[in-house]
């Protein structure tokens, strides 16, 4: 039976890989909704190939871009904004939902989706991380399918028995026998820059990753480290763990994409090129498996794989990260907005690549005494908005 996918975000790297794959099986999918928000150019030609029912741009987009489409005698219907992103996440004629918005843009159309109980591809991890306990309730209670799309998640969902897959609550019961959950991380193209050198990264720098082609902000957020604090808060929802049962490896050949440890000794590993359409297509086909068009892994040519304790002074967004999920949503809240914010900033050449670290730092002290009241979409914005106005009063101070 044909899946119909609504790919959001689909003009960015993750829907580049999304959109190669579902065009290589038409017999198995059907590109429903796209969304795009910046290069409209790219999307309209999205929509040209792909032909979908439905396509989502920024509210002041919609009217210039349906002129476009029917100029060109495409009968697609448009939607505008936050409120249209959430409209495709949960139209009925969809099935499933590729969340491949960057940052806390992404939140509300997956959560949507959540609720909506449809089956979710998620590669936007900024939504667990502002959202992890409403999401993941939201995913019970009305029977959606979260498949995790991050090389890392993808690889553990794969090392676990299938029982702990279809229900995370299951990886308490002693006889899954899951010890720890290993992320592996590149460290990024500063692993072996001394501090003093990274605080004159320039931005060409930062986004340069020495193995995966990747967005501007995720590939910042590797550069510093702030990823896999990210991935670390979205493993502990995902897999239903603490964070002390969930530990990091710098692995910088990235060929082992993550490791479950079992109380046996045994360690399952996941391993492949580093290529986002081996996760995507694994993730699209669950329980089935397809070509993805990724070159087979040269064993013989693989040279001595090397594995680091990561160094949580030089990337202290790691730690953060850590503490954040220790002391609970309002602080992951904002450690998301205020990393947002002070990448942005590190973009506009305002802030060093190390003074996103330390202005995140301030902001986790500053809403501190914030009080605990995390239950609603909107009890989640509220504090996204204070942590990002706290992010840029501390950009404003670093400029000094
Ligand atoms: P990208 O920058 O290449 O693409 C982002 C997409 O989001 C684009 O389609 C863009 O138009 C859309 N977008 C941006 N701002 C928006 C807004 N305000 N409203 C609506 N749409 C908006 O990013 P990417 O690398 O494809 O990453 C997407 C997500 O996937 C991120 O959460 C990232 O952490 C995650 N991810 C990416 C990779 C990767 O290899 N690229 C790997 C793992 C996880
Ligand atoms: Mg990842």
């Amino acid at each position: 039976m044909t899946q119909y996918v609504a790919v959001l975000g689909a003009t960015g790297s993750i829907g580049d890989s999304t959109l190669a794959l579902l065009a290589a099986h038409p017999e198995r999918f059907s590109v429903y909704a796209l969304s795009g928000y910046g290069r409209l150019d790219k999307l309209f030609s999205l929509c040209q190939r792909f032909v979908p029912k439905r396509v989502a741009v920024p509210d002041d987009q919609v009217d210039t871009f349906s002129q476009r489409l029917s100029q060109a005698n495409l009968d697609i219907a448009v939607v505008g904004g936050q409120s249209g992103l959430v409209d495709i996440a949960t139209d009925s004629q969809v099935d499933t939902v590729v969340a491949a918005i960057v940052g806390a843009a992404g939140l509300a159309s997956t959560l949507a989706a959540a609720q909506a109980g449809k089956r979710i591809l998620l590669a936007n991890k900024e939504s667990l991380v502002m959202a992890g306990s409403l999401m993941m309730q939201a995913v019970r209670q009305n029977g959606a399918v979260l498949l995790p799309l991050d090389s890392e998640h993808n690889a553990i969902f794969q090392c676990l028995p299938a029982s702990i897959q279809q229900d995370n609550q299951q990886i308490h019961d002693e006889h899954h026998g899951v010890r720890h959950l290993w992320l592996t991380a590149s460290g990024g193209p500063f692993l072996h820059t001394e501090y003093a050198d990274m605080q004159q990264a320039t931005l060409a720098q930062a986004v340069k990753h020495p193995n995966w082609s990747m967005g501007q902000k995720i590939s910042i957020d590797s550069a510093t480290m702030m990823n896999k604090g990210l991935e670390l808060i979205e493993a502990c929802h995902l897999f239903n763990l603490p964070e002390h049962r969930i530990n990091v490896v710098i692995h910088p050949q990235s060929i082992i994409h993550s490791l479950v440890e079992y109380v046996d000794g045994s360690f399952l590993a996941q391993l492949g090129s580093p290529d986002m359409r081996t996760p995507i297509a694994h993730a699209l086909s669950y329980p089935e498996r397809i070509h993805s068009g990724v070159k087979s892994l040269s064993l013989y040519d693989l040279a001595g794989l090397e594995f680091l304790e990561p160094d949580l002074e030089k990337f202290l967004c790691l730690k953060l990260a850590r503490e954040a999920m220790q002391s609970g949503s309002v602080a992951t809240i904002a450690l998301n907005a205020s990393n947002e914010v002070a990448v942005q900033a590190f973009i506009e050449a305002q802030v060093k690549l190390t003074d996103i670290a330390l202005i995140n730092a301030r902001v986790l002290e500053k809403i501190a005494g914030h009080p605990e009241v995390v239950e609603s979409l909107e009890d989640i914005m509220a504090i996204d908005d204070v942590a990002r106005r706290y992010a840029s009063s501390e950009v404003r101070l670093c400029q000094q």
